[in-house]
């Protein structure tokens, strides 16, 4: 499959690790948007917010499982940080594979843009 997560997954393209476990991995992000930028995937193709249901939703609650734990490691579970998933292109999401966004270390403006 041609996914640049998939392929992240599988080791074929490095990525800086944070977190990973038998259903989640978790790395920074290639063009960070903030001083703290990682990306939360599922270890399964599911392809954005649009596709979650009652089959894969566990992977979801994985993935929350996990936010403050690296909130926490990458020192703003107290300064604060946004989760942040974009759903479509129209959305801005740019690599068909669902996956989180977690920025800190700086402040941001709400609503979004
Ligand atoms: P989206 O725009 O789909 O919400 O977010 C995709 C994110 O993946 C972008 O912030 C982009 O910088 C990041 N990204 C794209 N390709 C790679 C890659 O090969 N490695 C890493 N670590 N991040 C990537
Ligand atoms: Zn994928």
């Amino acid at each position: 499959m041609d996914c640049i997560f998939c392929k992240i997954i599988a080791g074929e393209i490095p990525s800086k690790k944070v977190y990973e476990d038998e259903h989640v991995l978790a790395f920074e992000d290639i063009s960070p948007r903030a001083p703290v930028h990682i990306l939360l995937i599922p270890k399964e193709h599911i392809v954005s917010a649009a596709e979650i249901n009652g089959e894969n939703s566990a992977y979801v609650a994985k993935i929350f499982e996990v936010i403050p734990k690296i909130a926490e490691q990458m020192g703003v579970k107290e300064s604060g940080f946004r989760v942040v998933t974009n759903c479509g292109a129209s959305a801005g999401q740019s690599v068909m594979h669902l996956h989180f966004h977690l920025l800190g270390g700086r402040s941001f403006s709400w609503p979004p843009g």
